[in-house]
């Protein structure tokens, strides 16, 4: 039997155990439930992770499809004595469900499965709806919907648009989409010194010094002031180490790490050569040994406000009476993959709690969720394609 109701799916999806990369026997679950309102499923597995593709297609030929993307993996709950109620508990008290996964994203999942299914039921579709899932979204990421995405091209699978249920609303469920996301560009920096006794600072060469002040020359570089769709690029330093545990040891060697969040004024490439340029400069002028490698998470990318988001912004109105926002902001998502092949925006739960000890969400709020989209799957079916 479906599971009808979105709370209790969520519940249920909860209690499985899935911290990243493992799905803990959801994806199991949800392949039944999915049969029961005859979508054909196929569960893959690639480097041990599971993926699921799920098609619901009209009897008669459909001339578009909606597809529906999500993880049922989740980040690890921590230290079990900061959390309520279990962890993978699902406890519904107060009119709040609460759980890792709770925000992010086992509801939202259950929100678009309850939603197909009922519009499925009550409206004659004329799309297709896909479902597709992955158990490796929180962690590198390599397996799960980059692997799906392969597996839809080489099996000429048809998809025209893509909703992501990451949460995005900031206070009020239904105040923000998200239409793009910033790039994230990783970055460590590594300075060779000599090292010494710091009472002879004149014998050595500090790296912790030199590093800092490499440092402060990013940090103090202006990208830029934004953009209509964006924010300003920003550069943050989140750590500096040298494994030196004595204070009168000037060590020989510091590491440090910087992230950079961009908009779509810059790609990776571009930041390195930028990055490249500024340690030339100093390395020549300072006589320092600064290197830095890097590890690249993906380039910003916007889906022009349009089509897509006006449907999903009309529903929101419909079922909240909010105007949403329309956000570039926050942190990178699987989308980052998926507006390589198809015109994607995120919508979902409000995101307050996510990855903290106590994860929930206001169960009201998956029904308005549940809601929204099936009300975005009816829009979405009668407007034309070229629309
Ligand atoms: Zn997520």
């Amino acid at each position: 039997m479906f599971v009808n109701d979105p709370i209790l799916l969520a519940k249920k999806l909860i209690t499985f155990q899935s911290v990243t990369p493992e799905d803990g026997g959801s994806l199991e679950y949800v392949r039944s439930q999915l049969n029961n309102r005859k979508f054909s499923c196929n569960l893959f597995v690639e480097n041990n992770v599971k993926n699921l593709f799920a098609r619901w297609k009209p009897e008669k030929t459909y001339e578009k499809t909606i597809a529906f993307n999500g993880h049922v993996d989740v980040v690890h709950p921590g230290d079990p004595k900061q959390w309520k109620y279990g962890a993978f508990s699902g406890e519904i008290k107060s009119g709040r469900i609460f759980g890792r996964g709770a925000v992010d994203m086992k509801s939202a999942v259950a929100a678009f499965m309850c939603a197909a299914s009922e519009a499925i039921l009550e409206y004659d579709l004329k799309s297709s709806i896909v479902i597709m899932l992955t158990s490796d979204e929180e962690g590198k990421a390599e397996f799960g919907t980059r692997a799906i995405l392969d597996w839809i091209k080489k099996n000429k699978e048809q998809i025209n648009h893509c909703i992501v249920g990451e949460p995005t609303s900031s206070d009020k469920l239904g105040d923000t989409i998200k239409i793009g996301r910033r790039g994230s560009l990783n970055g460590t920096v590594y300075c060779i010194g000599k090292q010494g006794h710091v009472a002879y600072p004149e014998k050595a060469i500090n790296p912790v010094e030199k590093i800092i002040e490499f440092l402060s020359k990013l940090k103090s570089y202006q990208l830029d002031s934004g953009n209509d769709f964006f924010g300003p690029s920003s550069l943050n330093i989140s750590s500096v180490e040298t494994n030196n545990l004595s204070s009168n040891v000037i060590p020989g060697e510091c590491e440090a790490k910087f992230n950079v969040r961009y908009n779509d004024n810059y790609k990776a490439s571009d930041l390195k050569n930028l990055i490249k340029n500024i340690s030339q400069e100093f390395n020549s002028s300072s006589k320092s040994k600064i290197r830095v490698e890097y590890r690249e998470s993906g380039d910003s990318f916007i889906t022009k406000p349009g089509h897509l988001s006006n449907i999903m912004s009309e529903s929101i109105k419909k079922i909240t009476k909010l105007t949403p926002k329309l956000s570039t902001g926050g942190g990178t998502s699987d989308a980052r993959f998926i507006q390589k092949f198809y015109p994607v925006i995120e919508f979902g739960l409000v995101g307050d709690t996510m990855h903290q000890a106590n994860e929930n969400t206001k169960t009201k709020d998956i029904v308005l969720l549940k809601n929204i989209y099936k009300e975005f799957i009816r829009n979405y079916d009668q407007q034309s394609l070229n629309e």
